[in-house]
């Protein structure tokens, strides 16, 4: 029998919710492009509910109890005495979220000779040192394209807010204001600008696909190119890196995953490049962005606006300085953690946890690492030469 280390966010402060502001999800029949939705067995839990904290459990408490499997769902994962590191000893299959990571180090991996899974319940596995999960023999795997439309709507969401200044405005109503002069000295339409994506993959090419309608130009840069049959109908320009795409940007998109070609590649010096008063929205990963070259930026003027829900680490300090950096559109990592990706994602867990059980193979696009090597999804979108050191 094996044991489970699941690690959560909290449930909410008030208490695991009895009731929720809506009756169901809508029903989707498959992602994008034709990529089959997660096809476990069977599911314990009602699509809409909140699976992501700890009383939650990914809907899996029954499953893993009825095989006769132990699980530990915890959400206290970062401390030398944490109950993760504690459990981590004898795991076999740990489960985490970027929203909340379990960071497995090359030190935890050291300390679990059992583990043989670790599952990353969303998608980015860049909490796990994948050279050491090589080394070790784990398999990664992610619920590719589990909330992927669900980040694109979030960028949308902040770019627009940010160019149109809708927070402080929301909050002038708040404060019981009338001040449209504050509200509007800070607001532009959208309609017209350039706006381009670091990664066209499935979160960046939704970002597009949503934005073509607000008549805006779309530019995109990918280490690969897209079919000319999407960039015609995007009416899209293709740059070869991000420092060509970014000076004729005035809102930039940040859609690639963290590793070694990508941690960073925001710094003083990129962002010194970008048109004065850009936008630049990161819902990707924190370390893709130098922290302090982006409170600069701001302070100065040479970015407009910065948003996001990527930060490190995670949860980020009560002094973290994007708190309290102007004109940010920061939220806690959620984007890809609504109720509905919640569905997606707890499903694709189990349906990951059932291949592995049943000694099925996963699906490759749910692959990082397996095998002793990048795999699937993984060799497709990381490398490991220098794999971002995780803390
Ligand atoms: P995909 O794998 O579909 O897309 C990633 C894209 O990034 C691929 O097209 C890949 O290129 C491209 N890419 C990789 N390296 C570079 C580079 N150096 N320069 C330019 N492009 C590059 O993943 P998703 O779109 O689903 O997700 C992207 C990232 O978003 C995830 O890795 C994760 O970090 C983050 N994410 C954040 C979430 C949140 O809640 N905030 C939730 C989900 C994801 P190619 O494959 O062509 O080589």
């Amino acid at each position: 029998m094996a044991k489970i280390v699941c690690v959560l966010y909290d449930d909410p402060v008030d208490g695991y919710p009895t009731s929720y502001a809506r009756a169901d999800l809508p029903a989707l029949t498959q992602y994008p492009g034709g990529q089959a939705l997660p096809t476990p067995k069977a599911i314990d839990f009602r699509p809409g509910e909140l699976l992501g904290s700890v009383s939650g459990a990914l809907g899996l408490r029954e499953f893993l109890q009825d095989l006769g499997h132990t699980l530990v769902v915890t959400s206290d994962k970062d401390a030398p005495d944490s109950v993760f590191e504690r459990e981590l000893v004898d795991a076999d299959v740990v489960i985490s979220q970027p929203f909340w990571p379990a960071y497995l180090t090359a030190e935890r991996f050291a300390k679990a000779p059992k583990l043989k899974l670790a599952i990353t319940a969303g998608i980015g596995s860049d909490h796990v040192d994948l050279a050491a999960a090589i080394a070790h023999g784990v398999t990664v795997a992610e619920v590719t394209y589990c909330n992927s439309i669900s980040v694109a709507e979030h960028v949308v969401m902040v770019i627009l807010s940010l160019v149109r200044n809708y927070i402080p405005s929301y909050q002038w109503v708040v404060k019981g204001g009338w001040n449209i002069a504050d509200c509007v000295a800070r607001s532009y339409d959208l309609e017209g600008m350039v706006v381009g994506t670091v990664a066209a993959g499935r979160i960046g090419l939704a970002v597009l696909r949503r934005l073509a309608p607000f008549g805006v130009q779309l530019h995109y840069t990918d280490r690969h190119r897209l079919p000319e049959a999407i960039e015609r109908e995007l009416n899209l320009t293709f740059h070869p890196n991000a420092q060509s795409m970014v000076p004729v940007c005035d809102v930039v998109t940040i859609n690639a995953p963290l590793h070694p070609e990508t941690e960073h590649l925001f710094d003083d010096t990129l962002i010194a490049t970008m048109k004065r008063g850009a936008y630049l929205i990161n819902t990707a990963r924190a370390r893709i962005v130098d922290r302090d070259a982006v409170v600069r930026a701001l302070e100065s003027g040479q970015l407009a606006g910065y948003a996001g829900d990527v930060w490190y680490p995670q949860p980020a300090p009560a002094d973290h300085p994007w708190r309290t950096m102007p004109h940010h559109g920061m939220t806690p990592h959620i984007s890809g953690s609504s109720l509905s990706a919640q569905a997606r994602y707890a499903a694709g867990t189990r349906e990951i946890l059932e291949c592995w059980f049943d000694g099925r193979p996963i699906r490759e696009e749910y692959l990082i690492v397996d095998g002793g090597k990048l795999a699937g999804a993984g060799a497709h979108a990381y490398s490991v030469a220098k794999t971002a050191a995780t803390v």
